[in-house]
């Protein structure tokens, strides 16, 4: 018994929270899950080898008291699992996550590319690449501070990714309102002021300037432009824009005044 652990015997109970029963592996009667314990684990280990990322927690309280990731059960007890709670402020200090993120930013794999678009969109920086390999988007998110949006739940287990979603929408659409819901993200959003392609900001630009690179219709009809300093793309508020932003707007996302379509 030379580290302590190898007398280690014994069981605890876990009791998750409703929203977490979903990721379990082994669909239980109850939300209450035993384990047996017989070396020195972490309870993120364990709560994640019943199949709940940590992203997904909210808190973990022993006796009352909360406890962070690193925490050792060292004996008999009941340890409860709550989901992370919308609104989730990524940028206020928790238990479980003492270094909170400056603000918010994503990066979102490749199985939910559409709401990256979305995102982009409504002007949040989001970085995404369908080349990406799990490990790349885990090292970005960890050095670019960047929550992870994706419905791998591998991903989301992966220590580097301090914050992350599994979404559970299926249309691009409802998944841009879950995330808009689940943090919060209050708008008023503005449409297309980001490269849909670079992700950075667009900087308005003279028509003069771009005539030449307009067609006719688009010379005729519109007056206010857009470039992109990275790719040189060109936007103008069309008649894409009224669709997208009454969309938008249908589904309860907030969009600045200014962004509104003429007729809703
Ligand atoms: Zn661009």
């Amino acid at each position: 018994m030379k580290d302590g652990s190898a007398d280690m015997h014994f069981k605890i109970k876990l009791v998750f929270s409703d929203e977490l029963v979903c990721f379990l592996q082994k669909k239980p009667k109850s939300n209450e899950v035993f384990c047996k314990i017989d070396r020195k684990r972490s309870i993120k280990d364990i709560i994640e080898s019943k199949g709940v990322p940590h992203t997904e927690t909210g808190r973990i309280i022993v006796n009352g008291k909360d406890v962070d990731f690193h925490y050792i059960p060292e004996g008999p007890q009941t340890i409860g699992v709550v989901h992370a709670i919308p609104p989730f402020d990524v940028t206020a200090p928790t238990v479980l996550r003492p270094s909170p993120f400056p603000e918010i930013r994503f990066i979102v794999d490749v199985n939910v590319g559409k709401l990256a678009q979305l995102l982009r969109i409504i002007g949040i920086n989001t970085l995404y690449s369908n080349s990406y390999s799990d490990r790349e988007v885990a090292d970005l998110a960890e050095t670019d501070k960047r929550i992870v949006l994706t419905k791998d739940r591998g991903l989301l287990k992966r220590t580097k990714v301090v914050f992350g979603r599994h979404i559970r929408s299926i249309n691009p659409y409802d998944q841009l309102t879950e995330v808009i819901g689940f943090y919060g993200l209050k708008g008023p959003f503005t449409l297309f002021a980001i490269c849909l392609q670079c992700n950075v900001p667009l900087c308005h630009v003279e028509k003069q300037q771009i005539l030449h690179r307009l067609r006719p219709k688009t010379k005729k009809y519109y007056s206010l432009f857009f470039s992109c300093p990275k790719c040189e793309k060109i936007y103008w508020k069309g008649t894409h824009h009224d669709h997208i932003a009454k969309r938008l707007i249908s589904l309860g996302v907030n969009m600045a005044e200014a962004q509104r379509p003429f007729f809703t």
